[in-house]
């Protein structure tokens, strides 16, 4: 008997993990008691039906070792055993808990780190859902954003759980824990600025991970809220106030990137100018308040047929520039074609009131060039601007590709 319980703590001083724990002392039983299975349940309540022995910490039992048979041999070595065990078991948890916690203490480091470095929130979202993922085990995770005042699921990409919108759109302002879901309100400054959720795929959040989640849910609406307040400095210096295109010296910025980012990785890129026709007449004919609101119209309808990567800017006046990276000049040319027709097609309204209705139709000119490697940065607007010449000297309303 001594020697066998010697054998156990040896093998048990060798374990370092619930694994090889299992797999060296199951070696054990097997061997000296005929034991087939040996197992490790670490929770508070047994479901099983094998026979099996609780483990302790102090008086307060920790979890369970099974087996799949049992004899009156091995309940006896128990009686001495289980506390060799059970210790061993005790440290093993510990430690994965001490892990843990530096873990997610290197997390917060890191989301730290985001809120200093990154504005963008497309792209500070998606890093903070892995973070949380990587922490809350067993539970999907959701993080919404409110755009414009609904609550926008901006990681992942889709949730079919209708519960979980119904509390978040009831926007509480403190967390809420139900049987399976869990609603974090992500709130800087007094402001409401969306939500995380969990939601269980087995057992409910422990008292632990809500504490990790309202810490998590604390740093990063900190986060958030900066890259909110940075994007709207940001709209205020670079955006066209009437357009909410680019400004012409951001548009200057874009393009410059642009032609790096292309010559760097060898992706084609098109510049389209466009430009009203017969503006002037316009302004002559119906005062210059209808003329912006053309100009709105117009600039919104060109935004809605453009990819969400393009980049549009009011050059001047009535002339806009788009530039579409990863785009060849015949997709371009197609591009240029459905902007054309759609600005054709837009019935702009130009009445000063809202009760009657006064609607006019306007044509825009469009010069297309694809960005050569050799060519010098200003080339691209010029060539795309002498093609728009062309299409305004060869009747107005059409597309050119500069040749
Ligand atoms: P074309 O198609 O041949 O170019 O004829 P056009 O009438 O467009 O001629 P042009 O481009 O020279 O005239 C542009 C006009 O656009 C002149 C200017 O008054 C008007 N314009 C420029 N900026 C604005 C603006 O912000 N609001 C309004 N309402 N008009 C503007
Ligand atoms: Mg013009
Ligand atoms: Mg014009």
């Amino acid at each position: 008997m001594l020697e066998k319980i010697k054998k156990l703590s040896r093998l048990l001083n060798e374990s370092y993990s619930e694994k090889s724990v299992v797999a060296s002392v199951g070696e054990f039983f097997d061997e000296n008691f005929g034991a087939k299975e040996f197992n490790v349940i670490l929770k508070e309540d047994y479901a099983g039906e094998k026979p099996h022995f609780p483990l302790y910490k102090h008086n307060k039992i920790i979890g369970y070792i099974e087996f799949s048979n049992t004899s009156p041999e091995l309940e006896k070595f128990l009686d001495t055993a289980i506390y060799l065990i059970s210790l061993k078991i005790q440290n093993i948890v510990l430690s994965e808990k001490m892990q843990k916690s530096i873990d997610f203490q290197n997390a917060m480091k890191n989301i730290a780190k985001i809120i200093e470095t990154q504005y963008e929130l497309n792209y500070i979202i998606p890093l903070m859902g892995e973070m949380i993922d990587k922490f809350i085990q067993n539970h999907l995770i959701y993080i919404f954003i409110k755009v414009n005042n609904k609550y926008k699921l901006m990681w992942p990409s889709a949730c079919s759980d209708s519960k979980v919108f119904d509390i978040i759109n009831a926007e509480p302002l403190k967390r809420v824990t139900t049987e399976d879901t869990g609603v974090f309100p992500l709130i800087s400054e007094n402001k409401l600025l969306g939500y995380i959720v969990t939601k269980n795929l087995d057992t409910k959040l422990n008292l632990k991970e809500i504490e990790y989640l309202d810490e998590l849910t604390h740093q990063s609406a900190t986060t958030i809220n900066r890259a909110n307040v940075y994007a709207e400095i940001l709209k205020h210096a670079t955006l066209d106030a009437l357009t909410g295109f680019y400004n012409r010296r951001q548009l200057e910025e874009r393009i410059k990137q642009e032609i790096a980012s292309s010559k760097r990785q060898k992706t084609p890129l098109c510049a389209i100018m466009t430009d009203i026709d017969f503006f002037k007449n316009v302004n002559d004919t119906y005062g210059h308040a209808a003329g912006d609101n053309v100009l709105k119209a117009v600039s919104k309808v060109m935004r809605s047929q453009l990819r969400e990567y393009d980049i549009a800017g009011r050059y001047g006046g009535e002339e806009f520039a788009i530039l579409l990276p990863f785009t060849k000049a015949a997709e371009a040319q197609m591009v240029a074609e459905r902007l054309r027709h759609a600005v054709e097609n837009k019935a702009v309204n130009i009445s000063k009131n809202d009760s009657d209705k006064k609607e006019i139709h306007v044509t825009v000119s469009l010069g297309v060039y694809e960005f050569k490697h050799t060519d010098s940065e200003e080339d691209l607007l010029k060539n795309a601007d002498k093609a728009l010449y062309k299409a305004k000297e060869t009747g107005r309303n059409r597309v050119v590709i500069y040749e």
